[in-house]
């Protein structure tokens, strides 16, 4: 009975993460990926995107941002939220990068997260889309989805998160874990308001808060 829940899950979050990897290029360029992912903290995807695309056609590697004004760069990544302080880490972070590092982006999680602005959710973004581990980042809608369905106990922290859920998805599938989760949270599991009413996880779903009132003028289809 288990197995058949997690493998309906499996199967949906795999599908949904198939959907987003379509959007984005699911393997980046390591200096890239770490700004994007510092970006887009607490940020949504269209911000995140916008500021990553003003400042990324200017600059294309960490000297170029230590060789840059601070207010240039605050500048570049405003739409991005809480831009001032994600400038100053911007900033440090590229300064250590050159320093220690040959301007390159470390691949042991233990030297990402001594960077500044580098929590564990920024330094599992790089190691999966930069360097391909597997791994799961595990942003709100990561934990919002996996504690709802009851896939995880609803007071982990992120790093039992993290280990619950690759302990229950394969090392083929964890790849794509985060990218489902995310695209399944932001179409249908919303923070706020879940679409419950149009869930095809409704029926092994633990939520007890579950919203089965469609607005009048809601489609019924999930994708
Ligand atoms: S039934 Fe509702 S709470 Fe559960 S996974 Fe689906 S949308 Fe989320």
């Amino acid at each position: 009975m288990v197995t058949d829940i997690r493998n309906k899950i499996r199967k949906i979050v795999l599908e949904y993460g198939t959907i987003r990897d379509k959007k984005y290029h699911v393997i980046g360029k390591p200096f890239r990926v770490l700004i994007g992912a510092i970006l887009s903290q607490r940020t949504r995807d269209a911000k995140t995107d916008e500021a990553a695309k003003n400042l990324f056609s200017v600059i294309s590697n960490p000297e170029d941002i230590i060789n840059m004004g601070i207010e240039k760069l605050q500048n570049l990544i405003k739409p991005s939220g809480f831009y001032r302080q994600k400038s100053k880490n911007i900033k440090k972070l590229c300064e250590i990068l050159v320093r220690d590092y040959d301007g390159n982006v470390p691949k042991k999680r233990e030297e990402l997260l001594r960077l500044p602005g580098v929590g564990f959710k920024t330094a599992d973004i790089v190691s999966l889309y930069a360097y391909g581990i597997p791994t799961i980042p595990v942003d709100i809608h990561v934990e919002i989805v996996s504690k709802r369905l009851g896939l995880v106990r609803k007071d982990a922290k992120y790093e039992e998160t993290r280990a619950t859920l690759e302990n229950i998805f394969n090392k083929k599938e964890i790849p794509r874990i985060n990218s489902g989760m995310v695209e399944f949270g932001q179409r249908v599991c919303l923070t706020a308001r879940p679409k419950c009413y149009m869930c095809p996880l409704m029926g092994v779903c633990k939520y007890d808060k579950k919203n089965l009132n469609p607005p009048r003028s809601a489609s019924v289809r999930p994708v």
